[in-house]
C-alpha cells in the first residue's frame, strides 16, 4: 500500500507583492525535522524539531498519537525512528 500524499505548494507570488528579504540565518526555512514511522498505523510523518530546540515532537496523523523525541547532547545524527 503507498501513501504518497505529497503537498504541493504554490509559490507564485501575488501581483503588487513583494517577497520580504530572506535573512541571513532563516532558520525557519531550514527547520530540521526527522521521519518517524508510526507503527500504530504503518504510516510515516515528518516530525519537526519543536521551537526550543529541545525535542522533536509531534503526532500521528491518523490516530492523533503524540510522540516526542528529546534532541540528545550534541544532537542526534539519526533521522529516522519509528515510534508504537
Ligand atoms: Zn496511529
Amino acid at each position: 500500500m503507498k501513501d504518497d500524499r505529497d503537498y504541493k505548494l504554490d509559490l507564485s507570488p501575488a501581483s503588487g507583492v513583494t517577497p520580504p528579504p530572506q535573512p541571513p540565518a532563516a532558520q525557519s526555512t531550514q527547520r530540521p525535522f526527522i521521519s518517524v514511522h508510526f507503527t500504530c498505523c504503518n504510516v510515516y510523518q515528518r516530525i519537526y524539531r519543536a521551537p526550543d530546540g529541545k525535542s522533536y515532537r509531534g503526532q500521528c496523523p491518523r490516530c492523533a498519537r503524540s510522540v516526542n523525541f528529546p534532541v540528545g547532547q550534541g544532537g542526534t545524527s539519526a533521522r529516522f525512528f519509528r515510534a508504537g
